[in-house]
Protein backbone atom coordinates (compact mmCIF):
# COMPACT_ATOMS: atom_id res chain seq x y z
CA UNK A 1 0.00 0.00 0.00
CA UNK A 2 1.45 3.90 -0.98
CA UNK A 3 1.88 6.34 0.80
CA UNK A 4 -1.48 8.20 1.64
CA UNK A 5 -2.15 11.78 -1.04
CA UNK A 6 -4.08 14.11 1.50
CA UNK A 7 -6.19 16.96 0.80
CA UNK A 8 -5.51 19.75 3.22
CA UNK A 9 -8.27 22.79 3.18
CA UNK A 10 -7.50 25.57 5.47
CA UNK A 11 -10.24 27.89 6.02
CA UNK A 12 -8.64 30.80 4.30
CA UNK A 13 -7.36 32.92 7.03
CA UNK A 14 -3.73 33.04 8.60
CA UNK A 15 -4.35 31.61 11.77
CA UNK A 16 -5.56 28.48 9.88
CA UNK A 17 -3.27 28.45 6.39
CA UNK A 18 -0.19 28.60 8.55
CA UNK A 19 -0.74 25.64 10.82
CA UNK A 20 -2.35 23.41 8.19
CA UNK A 21 0.83 24.40 5.67
CA UNK A 22 3.11 23.35 8.95
CA UNK A 23 1.18 20.47 9.59
CA UNK A 24 1.54 19.38 5.82
CA UNK A 25 5.16 20.19 5.57
CA UNK A 26 5.46 17.63 8.73
CA UNK A 27 3.44 14.87 6.78
CA UNK A 28 5.37 15.16 3.63
CA UNK A 29 8.81 14.65 6.00
CA UNK A 30 7.18 11.38 6.79
CA UNK A 31 6.66 10.78 2.75
CA UNK A 32 2.78 11.57 2.45
CA UNK A 33 1.61 13.66 -0.76
CA UNK A 34 0.04 16.77 -0.25
CA UNK A 35 -2.25 18.97 -2.45
CA UNK A 36 -2.54 22.05 -0.49
CA UNK A 37 -6.40 24.05 -1.43
CA UNK A 38 -6.12 27.96 -0.58
CA UNK A 39 -8.34 30.84 -1.62
CA UNK A 40 -7.22 32.44 -4.95
CA UNK A 41 -5.84 35.34 -3.05
CA UNK A 42 -3.79 33.36 -0.29
CA UNK A 43 -2.72 31.04 -3.52
CA UNK A 44 -0.86 34.27 -4.85
CA UNK A 45 0.85 35.50 -1.42
CA UNK A 46 1.83 31.76 -1.06
CA UNK A 47 3.30 31.94 -4.88
CA UNK A 48 4.45 35.81 -4.71
CA UNK A 49 6.06 35.54 -1.28
CA UNK A 50 9.63 34.18 -1.07
CA UNK A 51 10.40 32.22 -4.39
CA UNK A 52 12.70 30.78 -2.23
CA UNK A 53 10.39 29.50 -0.13
CA UNK A 54 7.43 28.50 -2.63
CA UNK A 55 10.26 26.60 -4.45
CA UNK A 56 10.70 24.61 -0.82
CA UNK A 57 7.03 24.21 -0.29
CA UNK A 58 5.98 23.14 -4.12
CA UNK A 59 8.87 20.29 -3.58
CA UNK A 60 6.90 18.57 -1.31
CA UNK A 61 3.17 19.91 -2.11
CA UNK A 62 1.16 21.03 -4.69
CA UNK A 63 -0.80 24.22 -4.55
CA UNK A 64 -3.88 24.57 -6.02
CA UNK A 65 -6.48 27.27 -5.66
CA UNK A 66 -9.87 27.83 -5.78
CA UNK A 67 -12.11 31.63 -5.53
CA UNK A 68 -14.08 31.59 -2.30
CA UNK A 69 -15.91 34.82 -3.68
CA UNK A 70 -14.85 37.30 -1.15
CA UNK A 71 -14.82 40.68 -3.59
CA UNK A 72 -11.74 42.46 -3.58
CA UNK A 73 -13.68 45.44 -2.04
CA UNK A 74 -15.83 43.03 1.16
CA UNK A 75 -14.44 43.70 4.35
CA UNK A 76 -12.25 40.56 5.34
CA UNK A 77 -12.97 41.46 9.20
CA UNK A 78 -16.68 40.66 8.76
CA UNK A 79 -16.04 36.88 9.56
CA UNK A 80 -19.89 35.98 9.55
CA UNK A 81 -19.52 37.00 5.98
CA UNK A 82 -16.34 35.58 5.00
CA UNK A 83 -17.79 32.10 6.45
CA UNK A 84 -20.72 31.87 4.31
CA UNK A 85 -19.19 33.58 1.25
CA UNK A 86 -16.45 30.76 1.21
CA UNK A 87 -18.57 27.79 1.89
CA UNK A 88 -20.81 28.23 -1.33
CA UNK A 89 -18.80 29.18 -3.11
CA UNK A 90 -16.19 27.02 -2.59
CA UNK A 91 -18.02 23.97 -2.39
CA UNK A 92 -19.93 23.75 -5.73
CA UNK A 93 -16.42 23.77 -7.34
CA UNK A 94 -14.15 21.34 -5.53
CA UNK A 95 -16.09 18.13 -6.89
CA UNK A 96 -14.40 19.07 -10.44
CA UNK A 97 -11.27 20.03 -8.92
CA UNK A 98 -11.05 16.69 -7.04
CA UNK A 99 -11.60 15.10 -10.06
CA UNK A 100 -9.30 17.59 -12.15
CA UNK A 101 -6.39 16.37 -9.12
CA UNK A 102 -7.34 12.33 -9.53
CA UNK A 103 -7.05 12.16 -13.57
CA UNK A 104 -3.38 14.26 -13.36
CA UNK A 105 -2.37 11.42 -10.36
CA UNK A 106 -4.28 8.48 -11.69
CA UNK A 107 -1.86 5.92 -9.48
CA UNK A 108 -2.21 7.98 -6.07
CA UNK A 109 -5.75 9.64 -5.85
CA UNK A 110 -6.88 11.79 -2.80
CA UNK A 111 -6.83 8.93 -0.29
CA UNK A 112 -8.13 11.81 3.26
CA UNK A 113 -9.30 15.17 2.80
CA UNK A 114 -8.31 17.59 6.21
CA UNK A 115 -10.18 20.42 6.81
CA UNK A 116 -9.54 22.96 9.75
CA UNK A 117 -12.82 24.72 11.33
CA UNK A 118 -15.31 26.09 9.06
CA UNK A 119 -14.52 24.12 6.41
CA UNK A 120 -16.76 20.64 7.36
CA UNK A 121 -18.41 21.47 4.16
CA UNK A 122 -15.62 19.89 2.41
CA UNK A 123 -15.91 16.54 4.42
CA UNK A 124 -19.21 16.23 3.15
CA UNK A 125 -17.86 16.55 0.13
CA UNK A 126 -15.49 13.97 0.45
CA UNK A 127 -17.98 11.83 2.18
CA UNK A 128 -20.26 11.96 -1.08
CA UNK A 129 -17.23 10.90 -3.00
CA UNK A 130 -16.41 8.38 -0.68
CA UNK A 131 -13.02 9.88 0.77
CA UNK A 132 -12.10 9.94 4.12
CA UNK A 133 -11.72 12.80 5.98
CA UNK A 134 -9.80 14.47 9.44
CA UNK A 135 -10.22 17.52 11.06
CA UNK A 136 -6.75 19.86 11.88
CA UNK A 137 -7.78 22.15 14.95
CA UNK A 138 -4.52 24.56 15.21
CA UNK A 139 -6.13 25.37 18.71
CA UNK A 140 -6.28 23.46 22.38
CA UNK A 141 -7.98 19.85 22.65
CA UNK A 142 -10.45 21.62 25.01
CA UNK A 143 -11.98 24.38 23.03
CA UNK A 144 -12.61 21.71 20.60
CA UNK A 145 -14.39 19.63 23.41
CA UNK A 146 -15.76 22.27 24.07
CA UNK A 147 -17.21 23.22 20.92
CA UNK A 148 -18.37 19.22 20.87
CA UNK A 149 -20.45 20.02 24.10
CA UNK A 150 -22.73 22.58 22.81
CA UNK A 151 -25.72 20.06 22.23
CA UNK A 152 -24.70 18.31 26.07
CA UNK A 153 -24.69 22.09 27.22
CA UNK A 154 -27.71 23.01 25.43
CA UNK A 155 -29.60 19.95 26.61
CA UNK A 156 -28.89 20.40 30.16
CA UNK A 157 -30.35 23.78 30.40
CA UNK A 158 -26.70 25.12 31.11
CA UNK A 159 -26.47 27.58 27.70
CA UNK A 160 -28.85 29.22 25.88
CA UNK A 161 -29.67 27.19 22.27
CA UNK A 162 -29.84 30.17 20.47
CA UNK A 163 -26.54 32.20 21.70
CA UNK A 164 -24.93 30.17 24.01
CA UNK A 165 -24.41 32.16 26.53
CA UNK A 166 -24.91 30.71 30.15
CA UNK A 167 -28.75 30.38 31.76
CA UNK A 168 -27.21 31.36 35.13
CA UNK A 169 -23.62 32.11 36.59
CA UNK A 170 -22.05 28.40 37.25
CA UNK A 171 -18.53 26.77 37.01
CA UNK A 172 -18.33 23.48 34.77
CA UNK A 173 -16.79 20.79 33.92
CA UNK A 174 -16.69 18.89 30.20
CA UNK A 175 -15.54 15.86 31.74
CA UNK A 176 -14.39 14.45 35.63
CA UNK A 177 -11.00 14.62 34.71
CA UNK A 178 -11.41 18.22 33.55
CA UNK A 179 -10.51 21.25 35.34
CA UNK A 180 -13.60 23.42 36.57
CA UNK A 181 -14.57 25.98 33.81
CA UNK A 182 -16.47 29.07 34.43
CA UNK A 183 -19.28 29.24 31.67
CA UNK A 184 -18.66 32.11 30.81
CA UNK A 185 -15.48 31.37 29.08
CA UNK A 186 -16.53 28.96 26.95
CA UNK A 187 -14.90 29.65 23.54
CA UNK A 188 -17.80 31.08 21.95
CA UNK A 189 -18.95 33.18 24.89
CA UNK A 190 -17.45 36.62 23.82
CA UNK A 191 -18.40 36.48 20.24
CA UNK A 192 -20.73 39.26 19.86
CA UNK A 193 -22.48 38.00 17.22
CA UNK A 194 -24.42 35.01 17.97
CA UNK A 195 -23.85 33.72 14.28
CA UNK A 196 -20.68 32.29 15.65
CA UNK A 197 -22.17 29.92 18.02
CA UNK A 198 -25.36 29.05 15.68
CA UNK A 199 -22.54 28.07 13.37
CA UNK A 200 -20.61 26.18 15.68
CA UNK A 201 -23.37 24.22 16.42
CA UNK A 202 -24.53 23.29 12.86
CA UNK A 203 -20.36 22.63 12.12
CA UNK A 204 -19.89 20.39 14.86
CA UNK A 205 -22.05 17.78 13.55
CA UNK A 206 -20.85 17.55 10.14
CA UNK A 207 -16.92 18.07 11.63
CA UNK A 208 -17.77 14.53 12.97
CA UNK A 209 -17.89 12.60 9.51
CA UNK A 210 -13.90 13.03 10.35
CA UNK A 211 -12.37 10.18 11.28
CA UNK A 212 -9.85 12.20 13.22
CA UNK A 213 -9.68 15.21 15.06
CA UNK A 214 -6.13 16.24 15.03
CA UNK A 215 -4.92 18.71 17.54
CA UNK A 216 -2.06 20.62 17.89
CA UNK A 217 -1.43 20.15 21.57
CA UNK A 218 -0.04 17.50 23.78
CA UNK A 219 -1.55 14.82 25.91
CA UNK A 220 0.11 15.54 29.38
CA UNK A 221 -1.06 19.23 28.71
CA UNK A 222 -4.47 18.73 28.42
CA UNK A 223 -5.38 14.77 29.81
CA UNK A 224 -8.73 14.98 30.80
CA UNK A 225 -9.79 16.42 27.16
CA UNK A 226 -8.72 13.52 25.58
CA UNK A 227 -11.39 11.56 27.62
CA UNK A 228 -14.34 13.28 25.94
CA UNK A 229 -13.80 12.16 22.73
CA UNK A 230 -12.32 8.78 21.15
CA UNK A 231 -11.50 10.94 18.07
CA UNK A 232 -9.26 13.50 19.66
CA UNK A 233 -5.42 12.60 18.82
CA UNK A 234 -2.55 14.83 20.08
CA UNK A 235 -0.01 15.49 17.17
CA UNK A 236 1.75 18.39 18.47
CA UNK A 237 3.50 20.76 20.00
CA UNK A 238 4.68 21.77 15.61
CA UNK A 239 6.87 23.70 16.71
CA UNK A 240 9.51 23.23 14.02
CA UNK A 241 9.58 27.08 12.37
CA UNK A 242 8.54 25.91 8.83
CA UNK A 243 8.00 27.90 5.71
CA UNK A 244 4.65 29.92 6.12
CA UNK A 245 2.67 31.88 3.92
CA UNK A 246 3.84 35.48 4.34
CA UNK A 247 1.94 37.37 7.01
CA UNK A 248 0.56 40.40 5.95
CA UNK A 249 2.81 42.01 8.72
CA UNK A 250 6.60 42.22 7.93
CA UNK A 251 9.22 40.75 10.85
CA UNK A 252 11.16 42.76 12.42
CA UNK A 253 14.03 41.13 13.01
CA UNK A 254 16.12 43.66 14.73
CA UNK A 255 14.89 42.72 18.02
CA UNK A 256 17.05 39.82 17.89
CA UNK A 257 20.07 41.64 17.82
CA UNK A 258 18.22 44.02 20.48
CA UNK A 259 17.33 40.93 22.48
CA UNK A 260 21.15 40.08 21.76
CA UNK A 261 22.05 42.70 24.45
CA UNK A 262 20.11 42.33 26.92
CA UNK A 263 20.90 40.53 30.34
CA UNK A 264 19.48 36.54 30.67
CA UNK A 265 15.71 37.00 31.79
CA UNK A 266 15.50 40.51 32.01
CA UNK A 267 13.20 41.36 28.80
CA UNK A 268 9.51 41.66 29.05
CA UNK A 269 7.50 40.12 25.61
CA UNK A 270 4.37 41.86 24.86
CA UNK A 271 1.89 40.74 22.25
CA UNK A 272 -1.51 40.29 20.97
CA UNK A 273 -1.62 38.03 18.18
CA UNK A 274 -2.69 38.68 14.79
CA UNK A 275 -6.17 39.77 15.29
CA UNK A 276 -6.76 41.40 18.60
CA UNK A 277 -7.03 45.25 19.08
CA UNK A 278 -6.25 47.04 21.95
CA UNK A 279 -9.50 49.21 22.75
CA UNK A 280 -10.12 52.22 24.28
CA UNK A 281 -7.11 54.27 23.86
CA UNK A 282 -6.57 55.09 27.34
CA UNK A 283 -6.21 51.07 27.89
CA UNK A 284 -3.42 51.61 25.25
CA UNK A 285 -1.78 54.80 27.40
CA UNK A 286 -2.16 52.42 30.40
CA UNK A 287 -0.19 49.63 28.91
CA UNK A 288 2.14 52.02 27.74
CA UNK A 289 2.48 53.81 31.14
CA UNK A 290 2.58 50.35 32.49
CA UNK A 291 5.98 49.46 30.86
CA UNK A 292 7.43 52.38 31.66
CA UNK A 293 7.38 52.11 34.80
CA UNK A 294 8.59 48.57 34.85
CA UNK A 295 12.37 49.82 34.63
CA UNK A 296 13.41 46.79 32.63
CA UNK A 297 13.84 46.35 28.85
CA UNK A 298 10.49 45.42 26.79
CA UNK A 299 9.61 44.25 23.40
CA UNK A 300 6.16 45.47 22.57
CA UNK A 301 4.49 44.83 19.08
CA UNK A 302 2.25 47.08 18.12
CA UNK A 303 0.54 46.07 14.71
CA UNK A 304 0.06 48.40 12.20
CA UNK A 305 -3.75 47.73 11.77
CA UNK A 306 -4.16 48.08 15.74
CA UNK A 307 -4.85 51.69 15.57
CA UNK A 308 -1.55 51.26 17.87
CA UNK A 309 0.33 53.85 16.17
CA UNK A 310 3.15 55.73 17.94
CA UNK A 311 1.40 59.15 16.70
CA UNK A 312 -1.09 58.21 19.12
CA UNK A 313 -1.97 60.80 22.25
CA UNK A 314 -0.15 58.71 24.77
CA UNK A 315 3.26 59.07 22.95
CA UNK A 316 4.30 62.43 24.99
CA UNK A 317 3.68 60.78 28.51
CA UNK A 318 5.55 57.13 26.69
CA UNK A 319 8.99 57.23 26.85
CA UNK A 320 9.12 54.29 24.81
CA UNK A 321 13.59 54.04 25.57
CA UNK A 322 13.53 51.40 27.81
CA UNK A 323 11.47 49.42 25.56
CA UNK A 324 12.04 48.07 21.54
CA UNK A 325 8.95 48.52 19.75
CA UNK A 326 7.70 46.47 16.58
CA UNK A 327 4.97 46.14 14.12
CA UNK A 328 5.71 42.27 13.82
CA UNK A 329 8.21 40.18 15.76
CA UNK A 330 9.90 37.10 14.96
CA UNK A 331 7.56 35.33 18.18
CA UNK A 332 9.07 32.06 17.82
CA UNK A 333 13.00 33.03 18.02
CA UNK A 334 11.69 35.94 20.57
CA UNK A 335 10.46 33.46 22.79
CA UNK A 336 13.14 31.43 22.90
CA UNK A 337 15.92 33.88 23.36
CA UNK A 338 17.61 33.34 26.81
CA UNK A 339 17.01 37.51 27.86
CA UNK A 340 13.33 36.47 28.04
CA UNK A 341 11.54 37.13 31.59
CA UNK A 342 7.98 36.68 30.95
CA UNK A 343 5.26 37.08 28.21
CA UNK A 344 2.53 39.36 28.35
CA UNK A 345 -0.31 37.64 26.36
CA UNK A 346 -3.65 37.61 24.95
CA UNK A 347 -3.34 33.80 25.17
CA UNK A 348 -3.76 32.56 21.82
CA UNK A 349 -3.22 28.95 21.78
CA UNK A 350 -0.31 29.11 19.46
CA UNK A 351 1.29 31.91 21.81
CA UNK A 352 0.25 30.07 24.66
CA UNK A 353 2.37 27.12 23.08
CA UNK A 354 5.45 29.30 22.10
CA UNK A 355 5.72 30.20 25.54
CA UNK A 356 5.26 26.83 26.95
CA UNK A 357 7.60 25.55 25.07
CA UNK A 358 10.18 27.95 25.75
CA UNK A 359 9.66 27.72 29.17
CA UNK A 360 8.50 31.16 30.04
CA UNK A 361 5.93 32.66 32.83
CA UNK A 362 3.27 34.43 31.63
CA UNK A 363 0.88 37.53 32.64
CA UNK A 364 -2.03 36.77 30.90
CA UNK A 365 -4.70 39.31 28.83
CA UNK A 366 -7.01 37.16 27.32
CA UNK A 367 -9.73 39.34 25.16
CA UNK A 368 -11.84 36.35 23.64
CA UNK A 369 -12.91 32.71 22.06
CA UNK A 370 -10.36 30.08 23.24
CA UNK A 371 -8.49 32.81 24.75
CA UNK A 372 -10.31 32.42 28.53
CA UNK A 373 -9.70 28.97 28.57
CA UNK A 374 -5.93 29.02 27.55
CA UNK A 375 -5.81 31.50 30.73
CA UNK A 376 -7.54 28.77 33.09
CA UNK A 377 -4.97 26.41 32.28
CA UNK A 378 -2.00 28.49 32.42
CA UNK A 379 -3.32 30.17 35.51
CA UNK A 380 -5.27 27.65 37.28
CA UNK A 381 -3.94 24.11 35.56
CA UNK A 382 -0.24 24.39 34.84
CA UNK A 383 0.08 27.18 37.46
CA UNK A 384 2.83 28.76 34.61
CA UNK A 385 1.18 32.26 34.98
CA UNK A 386 -0.74 35.29 36.70
CA UNK A 387 -3.88 37.24 35.37
CA UNK A 388 -3.66 40.60 34.96
CA UNK A 389 -6.96 41.91 36.77
CA UNK A 390 -9.36 44.73 35.37
CA UNK A 391 -10.55 47.95 37.56
CA UNK A 392 -14.63 48.57 38.00
CA UNK A 393 -14.11 50.35 34.78
CA UNK A 394 -12.96 47.24 32.63
CA UNK A 395 -9.22 49.00 32.54
CA UNK A 396 -6.32 46.68 32.97
CA UNK A 397 -4.27 50.03 34.65
CA UNK A 398 -0.70 50.48 34.66
CA UNK A 399 -0.07 49.87 38.50
CA UNK A 400 -1.43 46.59 38.23
CA UNK A 401 0.90 46.26 35.40
CA UNK A 402 3.97 46.88 37.16
CA UNK A 403 2.69 44.99 40.25
CA UNK A 404 2.12 41.64 38.61
CA UNK A 405 5.20 41.41 36.61
CA UNK A 406 6.86 42.49 39.80
CA UNK A 407 5.21 39.60 41.54
CA UNK A 408 5.99 37.16 38.72
CA UNK A 409 9.23 37.59 38.42
CA UNK A 410 9.78 37.03 41.96
CA UNK A 411 8.04 34.17 42.02
CA UNK A 412 10.49 31.04 41.80
CA UNK A 413 7.80 28.37 41.94
CA UNK A 414 6.19 29.53 38.89
CA UNK A 415 9.36 29.97 37.36
CA UNK A 416 10.60 26.64 38.45
CA UNK A 417 7.00 25.14 37.08
CA UNK A 418 7.45 26.67 33.79
CA UNK A 419 11.00 25.02 33.58
CA UNK A 420 9.49 21.71 34.14
CA UNK A 421 5.98 22.15 31.88
CA UNK A 422 8.75 22.58 28.91
CA UNK A 423 10.38 20.10 29.47
CA UNK A 424 7.00 17.96 29.51
CA UNK A 425 5.90 19.20 26.83
CA UNK A 426 9.40 18.45 25.07
CA UNK A 427 8.68 14.79 25.69
CA UNK A 428 5.39 14.51 25.04
CA UNK A 429 6.57 15.41 21.22
CA UNK A 430 7.78 11.59 20.55
CA UNK A 431 3.85 10.63 21.45
CA UNK A 432 2.88 13.34 19.04
CA UNK A 433 5.21 11.67 16.49
CA UNK A 434 3.80 8.17 16.88
CA UNK A 435 0.22 9.59 16.47
CA UNK A 436 1.09 11.19 13.29
CA UNK A 437 2.10 7.48 12.41
CA UNK A 438 -1.23 5.90 13.70
CA UNK A 439 -3.14 8.66 11.55
CA UNK A 440 -1.01 7.75 8.30
CA UNK A 441 -0.82 4.04 8.53
CA UNK A 442 -4.84 4.73 9.28
CA UNK A 443 -4.96 7.05 5.86
CA UNK A 444 -2.96 4.05 4.09
CA UNK A 445 -6.43 1.76 4.36
N1 LIG B 1 3.16 36.19 15.95
C1 LIG B 1 4.33 36.56 15.35
N2 LIG B 1 4.78 37.82 15.58
C2 LIG B 1 4.11 38.71 16.36
C3 LIG B 1 2.92 38.31 16.98
C4 LIG B 1 2.46 37.03 16.76
O1 LIG B 1 4.96 35.76 14.65
O2 LIG B 1 4.59 39.83 16.50
C5 LIG B 1 2.66 34.81 15.69
C6 LIG B 1 2.81 33.96 16.93
O3 LIG B 1 4.11 33.38 16.95
C7 LIG B 1 1.69 32.95 16.77
C8 LIG B 1 0.65 33.69 15.93
O4 LIG B 1 1.29 34.85 15.42
O5 LIG B 1 2.17 31.81 16.07
C9 LIG B 1 -0.53 34.16 16.78
O6 LIG B 1 -1.34 33.06 17.01
P1 LIG B 1 -2.22 32.94 18.32
O7 LIG B 1 -2.94 31.66 18.22
O8 LIG B 1 -1.41 33.14 19.52
O9 LIG B 1 -3.17 34.18 18.25
P2 LIG B 1 -4.20 34.75 17.15
O10 LIG B 1 -3.39 35.56 16.20
O11 LIG B 1 -4.84 33.56 16.50
O12 LIG B 1 -5.13 35.58 17.98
Amino acid sequence: MGMPHFLAIPYPILGHMNPLLEFSQVLAKFGCKITFLSSDENYNRLKSGCAEQSKVIESHIKLVSLPDGVDPDDDRKDQAKVILTTINTMRTKLPNLIQDINALDSDNNISCIIVTKNMGWALEVGHQLGINGALFWPASATSLASFNSIQTLVGEGIIDSETGLPNRKQEIKLSPKMPLMDAVAMPWYCLDNPFFFLHMKEEMKILNLGEWWLCNTCFDLEKGAFSTSPKLLPIGPLMEDEHKINSPFVEDTSCIDWLDQQPPQSVVYVSFGSMVSIKPPSQLKELALGLNLLKRPYILVVRKDNGFGLNNAYVDEFRGSQGKIVSWAPQKKVLSHPAIACFISHCGWNSTLEGVYNGVPFLCWPFCSDQLINKTYICDVWKVGLELEKDENGLILRGEIKKKVEKLLEDEEIKERSVKLMEMVIKNKTEGHKNLNKFINWAKK
